[in-house]
């Protein structure tokens, strides 16, 4: 056995928090299989907890989305270049749009007197995708233009913040509602405006702007390197679990794993678990990470393999088949995943979101 457990009710009720606390309307981010989560079942759960749009980076997961059902508005904001929206506006997709060459593409997909429902990113300041300053004028006017020949649909303006500091979002706030005074002026003044991703929503609320982007703190994690998800009101949705495999006893000096980078000082149990690098557990973490199993923590024992780790068990009596946990909500005990992220020198996001397709998403 060996799975990650997804409470999908922890999901509604970190998104029901959320709500409460940001008084904003919320799109539920559940690109990436929703961090690892399942999008279908996080999208779900998060519109049972007030969401009432969804947000994925790419027009493959959007439409996913739709396959299984969700006709709630799914917003897609980043694309291949040369990417056809047609399939997209067919299916109602909202389209990102952080170029004047996708704002013409879009326009190209109306179809049957319909328009395509776009939303215009900008870049303030992150330095990824989105339209740039010097070229807002020509978009802005050109999207107003093709809104009012009844080809697009501008329903919203957005930007993402790089989350450096307080002065840096709000100096990147201030560029985004410059911008918003200009697509005014140009006669474009949608309803939905948003900035904040989870840590802004939280942490700055002149971001919140009535609408908020939220990923990470919808899965019950802390966006903050240094405060935890209970501190927040949140609760982790995902428990990475194993059943022990294999147990041996070994005499001292018994080296572990690949390139014997642990051995043992004394005679003591060897524990396995199977999981491994392949399933996303990071074989960075060999030597800094542990594992919980029957109410005591215990420390993987060398490298982390792609299939199995071990864990030094000492003299505790743990069998085949006990319960191994990886990381879950803490406050029940678990291990909390910043701790694998922190021994593998990453953020909690890239561990739950590698969590592999082999290891199966179970309903806790
Ligand atoms: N908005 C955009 C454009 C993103 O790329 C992301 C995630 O990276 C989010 C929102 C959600 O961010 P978070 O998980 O920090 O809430």
């Amino acid at each position: 056995m060996r799975e990650a457990v997804i409470d999908t009710m922890a999901i509604t009720e970190n998104v029901r928090h959320l709500r409460r606390l940001t008084d904003a309307e919320v799109i539920a981010v559940v690109k990436a299989d929703g961090y690892g989560h399942g999008a279908v079942r996080s999208a779900l759960a998060a519109l049972a907890g007030g969401a009432t749009r969804l947000g994925v980076a790419d027009i493959g997961e959007a439409l996913a989305l739709r396959r299984a059902g969700i006709d709630a508005p799914v917003l897609a904001w980043l694309h291949a270049p040369g990417v056809s929206f047609a399939e997209a506006a067919v299916a109602g997709i909202e389209l990102g749009i952080s170029s004047f060459e996708q704002l013409l593409a879009a326009s190209d997909a109306a179809s049957g007197g319909r328009p395509v429902t776009v939303q215009l990113k900008l870049e303030t300041g992150l330095g990824r995708n989105g339209l740039a300053p010097a070229d807002l004028p020509r978009v802005f006017a050109e999207a107003a233009r093709l809104e009012r020949i009844g080809r697009l649909r501008v329903i919203g303006i957005f930007s993402h913040l790089s989350n450096t500091s307080a002065d840096e979002d709000r100096a990147a706030l201030a560029r985004f509602q410059d911008a918003l005074a200009l697509a005014a002026r140009h006669g474009l003044t949608p309803s939905l405006r948003h900035i904040a991703a989870s840590h802004a929503a939280i942490d700055l609320p002149e971001a919140r702007l009535g609408c908020v982007r939220i990923g990470i703190a919808m899965y019950g994690l802390s966006p903050f390197p240094d405060r935890t998800s209970a501190s927040l009101g949140l609760r982790p949705a995902m428990s990475l679990r194993a059943a022990v495999a294999a147990v041996r006893r070994v005499p001292a000096d018994q080296g572990v794993s690949y390139g014997y980078t642990h051995r043992t000082d004394t005679e003591t149990t060897l524990a396995l678990v199977p999981l491994g690098y392949a399933d996303g557990v990071p074989r960075a973490a060999s030597g800094g990470a542990a594992v919980r199993i029957g109410g005591a923590t215990f420390p993987v024992a060398g490298r982390i393999a792609m299939d199995q780790f071990v864990v030094d068990v000492g003299d505790h009596p743990v069998a085949v088949g006990d319960e191994a946990m990886l990381f879950g909500d803490p406050t029940l005990g678990a291990p909390p995943v910043e701790a694998w992220a922190d021994a593998a020198g990453t953020i909690n996001y890239e561990i739950v979101t590698r969590i592999g397709p082999r290891v199966p998403r179970t309903a806790g």
